[in-house]
C-alpha cells in the first residue's frame, strides 16, 4: 500500500505553526509497514487543495488529509476534495443535527458559519468526532480511501484512535511493527550511552534510538515482526536496557512522567509529601499537581525567595544563613525540615540555589543547586552544578 499526507492550512507555511499532524500519521503508516510517499502542505486555496488531492489519489492508495474542515472562509478541503473527484457535496441532516446538539450542550447556538461542517461528500463514511464539531469524513476507493481529518490536534488524535487504526487494522492486519518506550531521568546522555555499551554489542544498534531533551532521556526499542515473537523480543532488550541503566529508569510508558512516577510511587506507599522551594519559586510544586489525583499525596508547600519568609515561614536559624548563606547545605535541610513539621507531612522536598545569569560567585557559581528530600527516616542531601541559562538551571532542578 502506498500513501501519502496532505496538510491544509496557509499557517502552517509560515514561520509560527509547524505541521506536527502529518507526524501523528506518519507514526500510524510506519506502525502497519505502510509506505509514505509524499508529504505536502498546501494553502487554503481551493484550486491549490484540489490539484494536491488529484496528484495525491493517482499515485497512491491511500491519501491522508488533515485541517481545512473548520468553520470559516478559509476551511475548503471538502469544497477542494469534491472538485477534485467530481463528487456531489450535500448537507447531511443527522450530521447538522449532531453539530447543533454539541452547542446546546455548551448552552449555545450553533453559529450559522459552523452550518457547512456538515456537509458530507457523496459516498463517504462519516467519522465521528467526539472532541470537536467537525466530523471526519472517509471515501472508499477500490482497496485504499481518502481520509479527511480536522486539523486541530487533539481531533485528529481521536479520529486515529477511532477511524483510522481500525480501518487499518481490517486492511493490513495486526501491526508489523511494534515501539517500546523506556524514559530515564537525570542521567546525561554520555553517561547513559556508555552504561548501554554492551546493548550494542548484544543486540543490533539500529533498532534503537535515545531522544534526549532537559533532564529527561527516552530510549525507543523498535521491532518488526509477527506480534508474540515481536513482543518477546521487545521485552528481552528492554529489559536489559533496564538492567543496564539501574534506577534512573522511571518509566516504561511512552507518555510517563517523572511527576505522575513519582506520585504513583507516594499513592502506593500512603505518604504524603510537601515543598520549600527558593530558587525554582514553585516550579516542583507545579510539577507535582499537574497529576489528576496529587491531591491525595501532596499536601502544599512555601515558596520562600527572600531569606526573611525562609526564617518566618521556615524556621530557619538565621546564624545558618548568616554563616552558610542561602544556598547552602544546612539552610536547605533546615528547610526541608521546617517544612515537613510545620505542615505535617512524610516527606518534604527542599530546594535553593543560583539560578543565574547574576549572583554567582567563584564558590557558588550559576547552576550551584542544593536539595534536600527529608523523611521519616532521616534527609538526603545532594549538591548540582547544572549547565545552562536560568531556564535550563531551573527546570534541571525542579528535574532532581
Ligand atoms: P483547521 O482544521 O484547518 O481549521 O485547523 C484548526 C487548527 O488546527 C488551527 O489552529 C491549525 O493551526 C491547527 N492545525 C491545522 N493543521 C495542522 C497541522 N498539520 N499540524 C498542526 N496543527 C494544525
Ligand atoms: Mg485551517
Amino acid at each position: 500500500m502506498r500513501a501519502a499526507i496532505v496538510a491544509v492550512g496557509s499557517e502552517l507555511l509560515g514561520t509560527e505553526r509547524l505541521d506536527t499532524n502529518s507526524l501523528l500519521l506518519t507514526r500510524v503508516l510506519r506502525r502497519f509497514g505502510v509506505q509514505l510517499r509524499s508529504k505536502s502542505v498546501v494553502a487554503d486555496s481551493e484550486a491549490d487543495i484540489a490539484a494536491e488531492i488529484r496528484r495525491g489519489v493517482d499515485a497512491n492508495d491511500l491519501l491522508l488529509v488533515t485541517g481545512g474542515l473548520g468553520p470559516t472562509a478559509d476551511d475548503v478541503t471538502r469544497e477542494a476534495v469534491a472538485q477534485a473527484l467530481g463528487l456531489d457535496l450535500a448537507e447531511s441532516p443527522e450530521v447538522l443535527a449532531g453539530i447543533e446538539r454539541k452547542f446546546r450542550s455548551f448552552g449555545m447556538r450553533m453559529p450559522a458559519v459552523n452550518r457547512k461542517q456538515a456537509d458530507v461528500l457523496q459516498g463517504a463514511e462519516v467519522l465521528e468526532n467526539d472532541r470537536g464539531t467537525a466530523p471526519g469524513q472517509r471515501l472508499d476507493r477500490g482497496d485504499g480511501a481518502v481520509f479527511l481529518f480536522p486539523g486541530v490536534p487533539t481531533e485528529l488524535e481521536f479520529l486515529i484512535e477511532s477511524s483510522l487504526l481500525p480501518w487499518m487494522r481490517e486492511k493490513l492486519g495486526a501491526e508489523a511493527i511494534e515501539t517500546w518506550y523506556l524514559k530515564v531521568a537525570c542521567l546525561p546522555e554520555s553517561a547513559l550511552e556508555e552504561k548501554i555499551q554492551p546493548f550494542y554489542q548484544e543486540f543490533d544498534r539500529h533498532d534503537l534510538t535515545v531522544l534526549a531533551s532537559a533532564g529527561e532521556i527516552t530510549l525507543r526499542v523498535t521491532q518488526r515482526g509477527a506480534e508474540s515473537e515481536r513482543r518477546e523480543e521487545l521485552r528481552k532488550r528492554v529489559d536489559r536496557l533496564e538492567e543496564l541503566i539501574g534506577d534512573a529508569v522511571f518509566g516504561r510508558r511512552k507518555a510517563a512522567t517523572l511527576e505522575g512516577e513519582v506520585g504513583r510511587l507516594l499513592g502506593v506507599a500512603g505518604r504524603t509529601v510537601v515543598t520549600a522551594e527558593s530558587c525554582t519559586g514553585g516550579i516542583v510544586s507545579e510539577r507535582l499537581t499537574r497529576v489528576p489525583g496529587s491531591s491525595g499525596y501532596y499536601l502544599g508547600g512555601f515558596i520562600t525567595y527572600a531569606d526573611r519568609l525562609k526564617l518566618e515561614l521556615l524556621g530557619v536559624d538565621p546564624a545558618l544563613i548568616v554563616e552558610n548563606g542561602a544556598v547552602s547545605e544546612p539552610v536547605v535541610r533546615a528547610m526541608a525540615a521546617g517544612a515537613r513539621t510545620r505542615l505535617g507531612a512524610d516527606h518534604s522536598v527542599a530546594i535553593s540555589g543560583v539560578a543565574g545569569p547574576g549572583g554567582g560567585s567563584y564558590d557558588k557559581p550559576v547552576g550551584t543547586v542544593h536539595i534536600v528530600v527529608a523523611g521519616p527516616s532521616g534527609a538526603d542531601h545532594r549538591e548540582l552544578k547544572l549547565p545552562g541559562d536560568r531556564a535550563r538551571v531551573r527546570q534541571l532542578a525542579s528535574q532532581w
